[in-house]
């Protein structure tokens, strides 16, 4: 009996050395085979008169042969066949390029259907090597990507053979489908291959992208589940309310909800593996200084992993405030620290002397040891590899990790992009906050802007401007932020004090500019994005950002949340002269929400997915015919349907779900292949 996983051999119509071509495109089985979507669409039954068909654009014509096929050999040895043909609003010209057996098949007063890109001129229309169809031929093609060893006139023939010998199980329940408005399987892969209208094929591509971002969801989850082993470090006792008693302030809802989540999952014997996301300003360090009190009052060690010294400092002091008054003892390790101070943090630590060591990249050197390491955090995650995340948890045995990160991603689309990952929303600001007035204006502004900012300046507040990096060009991206500086020091700013930053600096010299900011020291800061992670300087309350339509949604965001993070009202001029309908929307956004998830959900929709998916390499297997970001409605109800299912089935036992089961264990096979 044919089934799905048959050997794709003996499927009717596959030899042995088709088998071969097959196979070497990934389709080994008739499964395999179903799975293979076809790229394209041809649908013969959209008709244009051909007096209504545009230049340039491709169009599918039905029109007679007027005129016998003219023939010309041109020097170089390629055959040329010419024909006229009309339908009742105008007629044509057929070109057909060394296609002999095509030419001599037309006959002179019979129609056809021509398929092809549309040229000419005003006399008279062309189409050049168009696909070509009997007039009868009533439906939608499918193409798929093809070969010269394997067209796509072949799959389709191989494709209606598997489609007709077997049946195909249901990989979605009853009632899921009804849930969500699904077709079965069996309409779905018939009208994705084989569409009997536009609608059907519209069905058959939800059923099935649904299908795939379902089984790929499910399928983390599981792997989330089982994949961690055990830890020894059980966390039982929780001091959340002692810490709280510290503070300066309240904790918020959501950092308590999230503080909660994380502690929770620290005292079952399993890992900890969780992503906090929380938007800029949203109080992150608070909800890890919770944990790492946490730990120490359980007896463990934790380490704090910042990318930037000055960060690094800024989290040992946080901490070091919340902590005074109690017994934990705290400890800052990065490369700026001396040689003897090192010897001694070292030993410490491999004593047992310090509960909470806060540091840059240099924690991961080799001789730092640990006593007993139960929580690694990293802030700013997406600034260390996995490997460097790695390397700090083998410090200790299966310690609990969590990282924190301030890009805010769409929810779901976290799921999948962090894989293996637990996240956690801090979706709420401390109150009090003020709102940061967002102005969008032109450079005919400067000179006023220049005495706006030293209005703030003179009343001992701080600003930034930003520049842009320009066209991926690091040289000129120096030059701009460094002549900027230069002409602002000698004119408009003479006598106050601004400070340089750009991302070709050592990073001991970004951290003694950054450092003399936090201090006050500096005034104005001018530079270029590399003040986007983490820092906090509450006097800082106004920022320009120039050129603001070369940045993304995102980065503009972050920009921004490094003003508005004290006590003042702080404004946010972007200065752009570009006034394409297309950059005011992108603007607009800004101005008009501070909310990162919005931000996020715009700056995908008009900039795409490059920015998300560009810099990250996920390790997921390639999508068949989801698409994570135009699909990403369904991606949501997929979503929502896995949690769903594993609540009533967490170990899909039930009759109607050992299909998914099925799928879900290959899909494992192809994940751990990665
Ligand atoms: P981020 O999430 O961007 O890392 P931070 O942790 O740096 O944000 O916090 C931003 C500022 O908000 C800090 O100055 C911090 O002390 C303050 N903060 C954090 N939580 C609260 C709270 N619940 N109430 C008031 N202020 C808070
Ligand atoms: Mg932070």
């Amino acid at each position: 009996m044919i089934t799905a996983t048959t050997d794709i051999q003996y499927l009717k119509g596959v030899g042995e050395k088709r088998a071969v071509v097959l196979k070497k495109r990934g389709i080994d089985t008739i499964g395999a085979l179903l799975r293979y979507y076809p790229r394209a669409y041809l649908d013969w039954t959209n008709i244009t008169p051909i007096s209504e068909c545009s230049f340039f654009e491709n169009s599918c014509i039905r029109a007679k042969i007027i005129s016998p096929v003219e023939t010309k050999n041109t020097r170089r040895g390629m055959t040329i066949f010419k024909v006229l043909a009309e339908d009742a609003s105008s007629q044509i010209e057929i070109t057909l390029f060394n296609q002999k057996f095509l030419a001599e098949k037309l006959r002179l007063g019979r129609e056809y259907l021509f398929y092809g890109r549309v040229t000419g001129n005003f006399y008279i229309k062309q189409m050049s090597s168009p696909l070509v169809n009997e007039a009868s031929f009533a439906g939608v093609e499918p193409i798929y990507p093809a070969s010269h060893d394997l067209s796509s006139k072949t799959i389709s023939r191989l494709m209606k053979n598997a489609l007709s010998s077997l049946k195909i199980p249901e990989t979605l329940s009853e009632q899921i489908r009804q849930r969500n408005n699904l077709c079965d399987i069996d309409f779905a892969l018939w009208n994705i291959h084989f569409p009997k209208t536009t609608e059907a094929l519209e069905i058959a591509k939800k059923r099935l992208v649904f299908e795939e971002l379902f089984v790929l969801q499910a399928g983390l989850t599981f792997l989330k589940k089982n994949s961690r082993g055990k830890t020894a470090c059980v966390m039982e006792k929780n001091f959340l309310n002692e810490f709280k008693a510290l503070l300066p302030f309240e904790l918020t809802n959501a950092q308590i909800r999230v503080a909660e989540e994380c502690l929770a999952d620290m005292k079952t014997g399993r890992p900890m593996n969780r992503l906090i996301q929380g938007d800029v300003g949203s109080g992150k360090t608070a909800v890890c200084a919770a944990l790492c009190f946490n730990a120490a009052n359980n007896g463990y060690q934790s380490a704090l992993m910042a990318p930037t010294e000055i960060l690094a400092e800024q989290h040992y002091n946080t901490m070091l405030n919340f902590t005074k008054s109690t017994g934990i003892r705290c400890g800052l390790l990065t490369g700026a620290t001396t040689k003897k101070q090192k010897t001694i943090i070292k030993n410490a630590l491999k004593n047992g002397d310090i509960d909470v060591i806060i540091g840059t990249h240099a924690l991961l050197s080799d001789d730092v040891e640990f006593n007993n390491l139960g929580l690694v955090i990293t802030d700013e995650q997406h600034r260390f590899g996995v490997a460097q995340r790695g390397k700090l948890s083998s410090k200790g045995e299966n310690p609990h990790t969590l990282v924190m990160s301030a890009t805010p991603i769409p929810r779901t689309l976290g799921l999948i992009l962090y894989g293996d990952l637990d996240i956690s929303v801090i979706d709420e600001y401390p109150k009090g906050r003020q709102k940061i007035e967002t102005y969008l204006v032109d450079s005919s502004y400067k000179a006023r802007i220049y005495n706006y900012i030293k209005k703030f300046l003179n009343q001992g507040r701080q600003g930034y401007i930003v520049c842009p990096l320009v066209e991926e060009n690091e040289t000129l991206d120096i030059t701009s932020a460094t002549e900027y500086y230069e002409a602002l020091k000698g004119n408009e700013f003479k006598g106050y004090s601004l400070g340089l930053l750009h991302g070709k600096m050592p990073s001991k010299d970004k951290d003694k500019v950054m450092r003399e900011f936090a201090n006050g020291n500096i005034q104005l800061l001018i530079s270029t994005t590399v003040i986007e992670v983490g820092i906090d300087v509450p006097n800082a309350v106004i920022m320009v950002i120039e050129n603001a339509e070369r940045f993304g949604l995102s980065q503009l965001h972050q920009l921004r949340g490094r003003i508005g993070r004290g006590e003042y009202k702080s404004d946010c001029i972007l200065i752009s002269d570009n006034s394409s309908d297309d950059t005011k929307k992108r603007l607009e956004v800004i101005k008009s929400t501070a909310d990162g998830f919005k931000i996020a959900d715009a700056d995908l929709e008009l900039r795409g997915p490059g920015d998300f998916l560009g810099s990250r390499q996920h390790g997921l297997p390639d999508m068949k015919i989801a698409d994570l970001f135009a699909d990403r409605k369904i991606l949501n109800l997929a979503g929502r349907e896995v949690e769903y299912l594993l609540k009533n089935d967490p170990h899909l036992k039930r009759e109607e779900n050992l299909a998914l089961r099925k799928e879900i264990a290959a899909l494992y096979k192809n994940l751990n292949k990665n």
